[in-house]
């Protein structure tokens, strides 16, 4: 493919110019002021947004144009919460005895391509085997099509916590996993473990602040940090630059995580008034993961889907968490969209748009929430909108999402960093 790049670059006088490309815009989404513009021209250079013009600019020498004259235009979206390296299924917990790193680096290569293909140019990895970090290299260099990932490599949790990797297994084979292995019982394990992240080359760190769901483990929503840990993983990553994201369903682990510090709360299941208060005293986001909550609840009805001690907790905390987005949204709380991808099969992110609009949030803000809010919670300011001097992250959808919001679900073209992946 690079040789193709250098092709289109073109010698005009004794200047190298980049090629330009004319995107003719049926709709583009203006999300920073929730509106929607028609008949519009956004032109792009090498990987970036150069210019975005009113109406269809014609094409000069040395630019094409593409013509998405039929479709409504935006920023490539993000998913500020997604498992790339697995998918849910009843052998998911058999995998983990079965699978080598070599087995879930394949896999995920197919789930970032399904990702990117539905419109989704930029993902948050929020905890796996480390492979992730991989992928993100290999997607990087070219090797792989998939999304921007931003990873946080393995989750933290405590011992016997949501993310610890040896819960429920055999006692020989459960060993004492620490720091390295994301295991945190104190305020130096914390360090540690923090840092051992940088080392393997994560770009944020999660938490696991409550027990979870999916974890071969009884509680899925007692705290599982001290506020003392918390605050030493916090202080921590702010050295390297990290933000850090909590898994945390019940009420008092998010106040733990929420007063430690923590960027955002992914789930927030059980979320009460105080700690939506003190989410927005803090500007802490919440990353609600709707779709993720219905579809294990859907999932723990089918015989033999989940084991038993897993199947208690799904059919009961999935179905709080569209409730508690609604009330943290009327109450003023910031969202970023995010969806647990993984936990339901890869590729119907955009259902996480029906789930967030049904319960009153409009299409134009929920859009909002995956793109411009996403960027500001993951600190990078070069993707989420469309404008001049942005990455070309574009993609563009048949029909009009206002009127109706699953044409989410029909992306016909995507573009990633000024590079055509679908059209
Ligand atoms: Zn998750």
């Amino acid at each position: 493919m690079r040789k193709y790049f250098l092709a289109a670059i073109l010698l005009i006088g004794n200047t190298v110019m980049a090629q330009r490309t004319l995107i003719h815009c049926g709709q583009l989404i203006d999300v920073k002021n929730a509106t929607q513009l028609p008949a519009m021209t956004i032109v792009v250079e090498g990987n970036k947004i150069v210019e975005v013009q009113k109406g269809y600019t014609a094409a000069t020498a040395g630019s094409t144009v593409i013509d998405l004259k039929k479709l409504t235009v935006m920023p490539g979206l993000i998913d500020m919460h997604v498992h790339l390296e697995s998918e849910t299924g009843p052998a998911s917990y058999l995998n983990g005895f079965t699978f080598n790193p070599a087995d879930y680096a394949f896999q995920s290569v197919m789930f970032a391509e399904k990702t990117l293909m539905s419109g989704f140019t930029a993902v948050r990895d929020l905890g796996g085997t480390n492979v992730n970090i991989a992928l993100r290299n290999a997607i990087n260099k070219g090797w792989v099509v998939g999304p921007r990932v931003y990873t946080a490599g393995k989750s933290l949790a405590s011992t016997g916590g949501h993310a610890d990797p040896t819960n429920n297994y055999r006692k020989d084979l459960m060993g004492d996993p620490g720091p390295r292995e994301g295991v945190v019982n104190s305020v130096e394990d914390a360090a540690k473990a923090v840092r051992q992240r940088y080392k393997d080359g994560a770009d944020l760190i999660k938490i696991t602040a409550t027990g979870g769901v999916l974890s071969m483990a009884k509680d899925g929503s007692g705290a599982q940090f001290s506020i003392e840990e918390i605050k030493a993983i916090v202080q921590t990553a702010n050295d390297y630059g990290f933000k850090v994201a909590a898994h945390a369903h019940g009420a008092e682990g998010m106040k733990r995580a929420v007063l430690g510090g923590v960027h955002s709360i992914e789930h927030g299941s059980y979320m009460s008034e105080e700690v939506m208060d003190l989410m927005k005293e803090k500007g802490t986001y919440l990353v609600p993961t709707i779709v993720a909550g219905k579809s294990t609840a859907d999932s723990a009805k089918k015989p033999g889907y989940y084991p038993d001690i897993v199947k208690a907790k799904a059919l009961v905390i999935g179905n709080f968490i569209q409730g508690t987005f609604a009330k943290a949204y009327k109450k003023g709380v910031k969202i970023a969209f995010g969806t647990d991808a993984g936990v339901y099969a890869h590729g119907k992110n955009w259902m996480e748009f029906q789930y967030m609009t049904e319960v009153g949030m409009p299409i134009l803000e929920a859009i909002k929430c995956a793109t411009v809010n996403a960027a500001d919670l993951l600190g990078d300011d070069s993707i989420g909108s469309i404008e001049k001097g942005k990455m070309a992250d574009i993609i563009a959808v048949e029909g009009n999402p206002q009127q109706d919001v699953s044409s989410m679900s029909r992306v016909q073209f995507v573009m990633k960093g000024g590079k055509v992946f679908k059209q």
